[in-house]
């Protein structure tokens, strides 16, 4: 690819990073567009200015080579760490350990788990806070159309949409391509997430707790990973609670109070059957401040394994982790794959 070839990337999540990372290292022409102020997609965290929680993703696995080297770089560039939690399952009665997590080594980002994304982003042309509405084809290049700025000046010659399927279609429909297709197969499904900061640290045996009974799937001791900060007392602990996809479905509009009630009362109920927590009165204490979120495409009912789509005709691809088997992990080779073919197609 020369600097003749432009290119349009809608979503600065890890796909579209690692995509624009390895096209404009090609020496291709790169615009990243993304709607939110920062980059990161659903590898972000909300920060206050008492305290941080990683909403969306929670740590990341790298069991492929290239994104093993890659997390190597994250952490030579000291953006990611390994994270070490006290993990335990709860199967609805009792706490157990994890089955064969041994050979399971967790990583996230560092201090916050959106400083990977801040990191690649850095080298990187991102017009942000520009949620894109539509694309068009003009004398043979792509315009895009912004809710908030209107046309963006430039023309592209390739389009990716690095964004989940129920966005990608929406913006394929007034295209002829058949990814349109694609993007219709796959349902994506939501998450509740409720951060809770508390000014004393919960005494329970467990950082991270994978949950097989009830509306909650995981809850986490944010403020366990490496580098997090709390508020200035030092006993502080931050909780990030995820709902099941299942709940969060059948929840999804309802009154947001009421949605962090429930859920800070399940874990309220989890916490007592903690032989820690039976001891002391401490479960019984309310968090300090707490803040609900809701992703809306939080995961896929079903991911594809295709890695990537690339439509030659209309130079148009899609990318994500919804293409390539979900995960941080699949996002990012997804965009480093598509950015592979288009220097293929285009040398
Ligand atoms: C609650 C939760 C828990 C998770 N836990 C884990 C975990 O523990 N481990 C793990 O590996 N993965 C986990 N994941 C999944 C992981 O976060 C994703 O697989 C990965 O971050 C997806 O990256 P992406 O780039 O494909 O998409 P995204 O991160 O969704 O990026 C898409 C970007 O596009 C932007 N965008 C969307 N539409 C538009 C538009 N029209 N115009 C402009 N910008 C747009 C969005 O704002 C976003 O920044 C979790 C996800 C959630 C939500």
């Amino acid at each position: 690819m020369t600097s003749s070839n432009s290119v349009a990337i809608i979503g600065a999540g890890i796909a579209g990073l690692s995509c624009a990372t390895a096209l404009q290292n090609a020496g291709a022409e790169v615009t990243l567009f993304e709607k939110s102020r920062g980059v990161s997609g659903r590898l972000s965290t909300r920060v206050t200015d008492y305290w941080q929680c990683d909403h969306g993703a929670q740590y990341f696995t790298a069991r492929d080579s290239l994104f093993h080297d890659e997390v190597q770089r994250w952490i030579d560039h000291a953006v990611a760490q390994e994270w070490q939690p006290l993990l335990k399952v709860f199967d609805g009665y009792t706490f157990l350990k994890k089955d064969n997590d041994s050979n399971t080594t967790r990583y996230v980002g560092y201090p916050k788990n959106n400083a990977p994304a801040k990191f690649l982003a850095k080298e990187l042309h991102v017009v942000s806070e520009t949620t894109v509405i539509g694309i068009h084809k003009q004398a043979g290049k792509w315009l895009i159309n912004g809710m908030e700025h209107g046309i963006y000046p430039g023309r592209f010659d390739d389009v990716i949409l690095a964004i989940p399927a129920p966005q990608a279609g929406t913006l394929l429909k007034n295209t002829t391509s058949d990814l349109l297709h694609i993007c219709n197969a796959v349902i994506m499904r939501p998450c509740f997430a409720l951060m809770l900061q508390y000014d004393y640290t919960i005494p329970c045996q467990f950082d991270g707790l994978f949950i097989q009974a009830g509306l909650l799937s995981w809850v986490a001791r944010d403020s366990a990973k490496p580098g997090r900060k709390v508020a200035s007392s030092r006993s502080s602990d931050v909780w990030v609670l995820h709902a099941t996809a299942e709940w969060s479905a059948l929840h999804v509009n309802d009154d947001r109070e009421r949605i962090a009630q429930i859920m800070l009362s399940e874990f309220n109920h989890l916490l007592m059957v903690d032989a820690s927590i039976q001891a002391s009165a401490h479960a019984l204490i309310a968090p300090k401040s707490q803040s609900l979120h809701r992703w809306l495409y939080a995961d896929a009912e079903k991911y594809l394994t295709d890695i990537c789509h690339y439509d030659t005709s209309q130079r148009i691809g899609i990318c994500g982790d919804w293409t390539n088997g979900g995960k941080v992990q699949g996002a990012w080779l997804s965009g480093l794959h598509l950015a592979k073919q288009l220097i293929t197609e285009h040398k």
